[in-house]
């Protein structure tokens, strides 16, 4: 059983004029176990892959007050790898490209990272293959440079794909649906969906959109409005959101 736990979490931006820090995060408190499901839904502009940086370590963001801890350890002290190798996993809003790195090279290097071993060359390939065809993506991929090329939608099958192989503790998956068509929006559900009955993984889902919510069931859901939560209920929240959108919110905090 992991505990992932943020309390009083607050975060800037330098400025890149040289002005005063942009204060983005303004006091989260926010707890996912092995096992759950949390739903983040926000406007846009509103923190949330704000949020995600800073969990996952990103140095352009300064953690100015509060902690974040898994399993009581200071993740704030912990670098990248070290988040990593310690079970937190982020998906990013912007996968990014890595020319000239294959695939498959790429997906190895990170298993090893996290793993703290490599994994045997005949079973990690049979892995691979598996958790490729079960996410419908072509075995030729394997061989092309990471994100290189690859469509919105690709990109958003092999971070499912990379969530698979390296099993990690808690998965932050920020706007995993945006740009997804509907079937491509299925296959990656099904895939965080099998990741968490394998894995009894925690799963914090950053979203925008209520749409990824008929495929990823969350129990508790989040209302996330100028840095903060500012509502928290079950997948009834979620309905009203899709129902009314983020006004009542935002009005309620003059954002
Ligand atoms: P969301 O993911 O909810 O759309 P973001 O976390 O991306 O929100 O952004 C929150 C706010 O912080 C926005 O106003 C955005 O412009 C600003 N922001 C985020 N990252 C930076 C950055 N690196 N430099 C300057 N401003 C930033
Ligand atoms: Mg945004
Ligand atoms: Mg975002």
């Amino acid at each position: 059983m992991t505990t992932l736990e943020i309390k009083d979490l607050h975060a800037e931006v330098a400025a890149t004029d040289g002005g005063e820090p942009k204060k983005i995060l303004n006091g989260v408190n926010l707890t996912v176990k092995s096992g759950e499901t949390h739903a983040i839904m926000g406007p846009n502009g509103s923190g949330k892959s704000t949020l995600s940086y800073v969990i996952a370590g990103h140095p352009k963001y300064t953690v100015t007050q509060g902690t974040i801890t898994l399993d009581g350890e200071d993740v704030l002290e912990m670098s990248v790898d070290e988040r990593a190798r310690a079970g937190l996993f982020l998906a990013m809003q912007y996968p990014v490209e890595v020319p000239g790195v294959s695939m498959s090279n790429f997906l190895r290097t990170a298993a090893t990272a996290v793993r703290g071993e490599a994994p045997k060359l005949r079973h990690w390939v049979k892995e691979v293959k598996e958790s490729m065809s079960e996410l419908e993506i072509d075995a030729a991929f394997a061989d092309r440079s990471v994100n290189e090329g690859f469509s919105g939608g690709e990109k958003k099958r092999h971070e499912i794909l990379q969530l698979g192989l390296l099993k990690p503790k808690i998965a932050i998956l920020d706007e995993t649906d945006s740009g997804l068509d509907v079937d491509a929006l299925r296959v990656v559900s099904e895939g965080v969906n099998r990741y968490q009955e394998r894995e009894n993984g925690g799963i914090l889902l950053i979203t925008h959109y209520t749409r990824i919510l008929r495929y990823i069931k969350p129990q508790f859901v989040h209302v996330f409005v100028g840095g903060r939560i500012v509502e928290e209920g079950g997948p009834e929240l979620a309905e009203e959101l899709e129902a009314n959108g983020y006004v009542r919110f935002t009005s309620a905090v003059g954002a």
